[in-house]
């Protein structure tokens, strides 16, 4: 599965969308520190907003910033007219409580789709602002005309960006779901059961070829550095047995991107009126 060709399409679709609206759309984008990894994200992020006609307003902040300085740059951003989304980069340094950050973005403008009020709509089914990767992954399987009704999904990872709301999404398309985790027991034996198996562990070789039926399709979301080369968690064997499979790079990192922009019009859309984000 294209990744890269599918996120270069819905870019431009999103371009497009950006355009008809009719009103500047910004996304702020929060920088804390000096990770390397997170550096690259947010240039890559950034670049692809002004390709889409969306305005990038950068904020970066030294790995000593307080907490409450991180707050107080939110609520700046929350008030500003100009400001459509906001994007605080995680991780966040060791003296940050990101779940308070995380709350303190307004929910309509939570492009990440990381606040409890976002993740709890898509919990009962209402989704708004979508994390960016499970969006991307759900793409990709639709793109590809992968059967979901009534299919065994299982998802290895539990985390609040990847594991869980890629596991709701797939249910909301009728897969039967089981979520996966490091205290599984007998990870082969469940793997093995999935028609579609998804991948985000952030381990080289986490799923290797026993673990996967043959034919089944396989969305490897693990980003590895390993002797300077970028992996997945899916072994090199593991791959021969999937039917289909996402590439990494190339995969599912694009759709990320492209998911983003995506979310950043859809934000900029509930703040004009133009969609109605859910009364709370
Ligand atoms: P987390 O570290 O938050 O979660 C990893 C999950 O994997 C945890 O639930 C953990 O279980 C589980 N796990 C760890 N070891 C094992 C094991 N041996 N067997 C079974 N399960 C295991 O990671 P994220 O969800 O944030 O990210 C996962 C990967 O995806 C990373 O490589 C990350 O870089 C990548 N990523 C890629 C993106 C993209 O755009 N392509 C976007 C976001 C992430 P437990 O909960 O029990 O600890």
């Amino acid at each position: 599965m294209d990744g890269k060709a599918l996120a270069a399409r819905v870019r431009q679709e999103v371009a497009a969308e950006a355009a008809e609206l009719g009103r500047p759309i910004g996304l702020a984008t929060v920088l804390v520190g000096d990770d390397p990894a997170s550096h690259v994200y947010v240039r890559s992020k950034r670049n692809a907003c002004e390709e889409a006609g969306i305005d990038s307003i950068h904020h970066e902040l030294g790995a000593t910033t307080s907490e409450e300085d991180v707050l107080a740059l939110v609520a700046d951003l929350n008030a500003d007219g100009r400001v459509t989304g906001i994007l605080v980069q995680l991780p966040l340094p060791d003296q940050i409580d990101e779940e308070r950050v995380i709350r303190a973005i307004a929910p309509i403008k939570d492009v990440d789709g990381f606040h409890p009020v976002n993740a709890g709509l898509l919990l009962q089914g209402t989704p708004t602002l979508l994390p960016a990767t499970p969006a991307g992954i759900m793409e990709l399987l639709a793109t590809h005309d992968v059967q979901l009704q009534g299919a065994r999904a299982v998802v290895v990872g539990r985390s609040n960006i990847v594991g869980k709301p890629v596991s709701l999404l797939l249910l909301m398309q009728h897969a039967t779901v089981t979520i996966c985790h490091s205290r599984t027991r007998d990870l082969v034996a469940v793997c093995r059961e999935a028609d579609v198996l998804v991948a985000a562990v952030g381990k080289p070789d986490a799923v290797t070829a026993e673990m996967v039926k043959p034919g089944a399709t396989v969305i490897d979301v693990g980003i590895n550095r390993v002797d300077g080369r970028l992996v997945g968690d899916v072994a090199e064997d593991a791959r021969e047995v999937a039917g289909l499979l996402t590439p990494v790079p190339g995969g599912v990192g694009p759709m990320t991107i492209a998911e983003l922009l995506r979310n950043t019009v859809k934000a900029a859309r509930y703040q004009t009126g133009a969609l109605a984000f859910p009364r709370l």
